[in-house]
């Protein structure tokens, strides 16, 4: 079996999109605010948007389910309020629970969570319990709610620990994922994504985080960010700092995925980092759409760079399958069940 721990609904329909562009929009004049009810989206239209994509790429690419979650650009904690971030968390959710309704073998869900720059997690973790009610089997944690200024404390910080607790109650992973960037330094996908990613493991190391929440499990995606490639200067500094071995320190709680679209990069992932501690994940339809010219293949097919990596074949399966499993042992109960 092949699981791919990292997609998103990134081809949710048009009026999805026009229903956020009204709530947006009725920031200036709440009068405007669009009801829930006025967002109509037909399950016919949720197959048309699926059939022609991810679905189609599971099945030309061999992969079988999808831990599936809202479009990450589009969660955009910055915009709005607490109650703006909940009603778009909460329809955003709603889709995905649909889309898993409708192709169950295909898909499973992780969930939004209501983030909003300086609120309280109290609604975040209200949203993970109603999601897990729902069969979700982990969530995706922004780090940074402001979209690229960085205005909340470390991850390591007790500020985030209400969210943690709930996670390790329900036993569900979360995927450290950012947003869309409003800080024009950063592209989204190019630098905002692969900065948090290293800034994540980075607090990580300097934090205790996994000694107050051994059970705690987080994925980094997109391979890790810049960390796999500069091992020695994380292990190096962690030693600096007195830190323990990042093995015990860190990795026992964190995962990488497999998002880093060339074969030279996924084998230096492998070689790196513990098998164990690796997601196989594609996050598509998304970040990169193209055609690798050197190579005929869409960049983000990243099952070919597992195939292709020389791992043995028991190997690739705890990427492939595994590793997810254990990862997310909700996942295993819904398969078994
Ligand atoms: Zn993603």
């Amino acid at each position: 079996m092949i699981i791919d721990c990292h997609g998103h609904y990134t081809t949710a329909p048009s009026e999805l999109t026009t229903y956020r562009d009204a709530q947006i929009a009725a920031l200036k004049d709440p009068a405007q605010t669009p009801t829930r009810e006025s967002l109509k989206i037909s399950d016919d239209q949720i197959r048309d948007s699926l059939e022609g994509a991810q679905l189609k790429l599971q099945r030309e690419r061999g992969s079988d389910l999808t831990i599936f979650s809202p479009r990450a650009s589009t969660m955009s904690h910055h915009i709005g309020t607490e109650s703006t971030s909940l009603e778009w968390t909460q329809i955003c959710n709603d889709l995905i629970e649909r889309c898993v309704g409708l192709y169950p073998k295909n898909f499973v869900g992780v969930c939004q969570l209501p983030q909003s720059p300086g609120a309280p997690l109290a609604g975040s973790v209200r949203e993970l319990q109603r999601c897990a009610d729902m069969g979700f089997i982990g969530a995706n944690l922004n780090p940074d709610p402001s979209g690229g200024h960085w205005t909340a404390p470390p991850l390591t910080d007790k500020y985030w620990y209400p969210i943690y607790e709930k996670l390790v109650e329900l036993d569900m992973p979360a995927m450290v994922h950012v947003s869309s960037s409003c800080n024009h330094n950063f592209h989204a996908t190019g630098a905002h994504y692969i900065n948090a990613d290293t800034t994540a493991f980075m607090q990580f190391i300097q934090g205790d985080l996994f000694k107050d929440f051994p059970t705690l499990r987080l994925i980094i995606p997109h391979g890790g960010g810049a960390v796999p490639y500069h091992w020695g200067r994380y292990r190096g500094l962690a030693q600096d700092m007195k830190r323990p071995l990042l093995g015990e320190h860190v990795m026992k709680n964190v995962f990488f995925d497999t998002c880093v679209y060339h074969q030279p990069g996924i084998d230096l992932l492998l070689k790196v980092i513990d098998l164990s501690n690796i997601l196989f994940g594609s996050e598509m339809v998304g970040a990169v759409r193209g055609i690798d010219p050197t190579t005929g293949q869409f960049y983000d097919d990243t099952k070919r760079y597992i195939d292709n990596s020389g791992l043995s074949d028991a190997d690739k399966q705890r990427i492939f399958s595994q590793n997810a499993l254990r990862v997310y042992p909700r996942l295993k109960a819904r398969l078994a069940g």
